[in-house]
């Protein structure tokens, strides 16, 4: 679809460096303003604007992959708990934020009223998720 950032990246990678997972259905990369480090966004492929009109299977698809990356994120970085997030406002293509709390960090809401920074050393976050992630 014109004019939307993921399906801009689905079809130019763009920003591939900061890539951590893609299968069939799903592309995961590291939010350029991360809430916390290896902070995620898990991106479906195909463009739809809320979870209300994605099939079953992909529907599925897409939960078994936050699933296993949200495992990976607590495995590679050590994070105590993983938000999965869904807000669907800004920009309007399904995808779910997965934002690691690490110990200390502030709980619940809160953690979301976290100030947001700017992604560093992108690359080498993605490589550590990636070797957690099972081919
Ligand atoms: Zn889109």
């Amino acid at each position: 679809m014109a004019d939307c950032v993921f399906c801009d990246f689905v079809a130019t990678r763009r920003r591939h460096s900061q890539m951590v997972y893609e299968d069939d259905c799903v592309l995961a990369i590291l939010d350029d303003n991360p809430l916390a480090e290896g902070h995620t966004l898990v991106i479906l492929k195909s463009h739809h604007p809320d979870l209300t009109t994605v099939s079953p299977t992909d529907a599925a698809e897409m939960g078994r992959s936050v699933a296993r990356i949200g495992g990976a994120l607590k495995a590679a970085l050590g994070a105590e708990f993983i938000y999965i997030a869904s807000i669907g406002e800004q920009v309007r293509h399904v995808h779910f934020h997965l934002v690691p709390r690490y110990k200390g960090d502030a709980a619940g809401f809160g953690h979301f009223l976290s100030a947001r920074t700017k992604l560093q050393n992108g690359q080498a976050i993605a490589a550590k998720i990636k070797a957690c992630l099972p081919i």
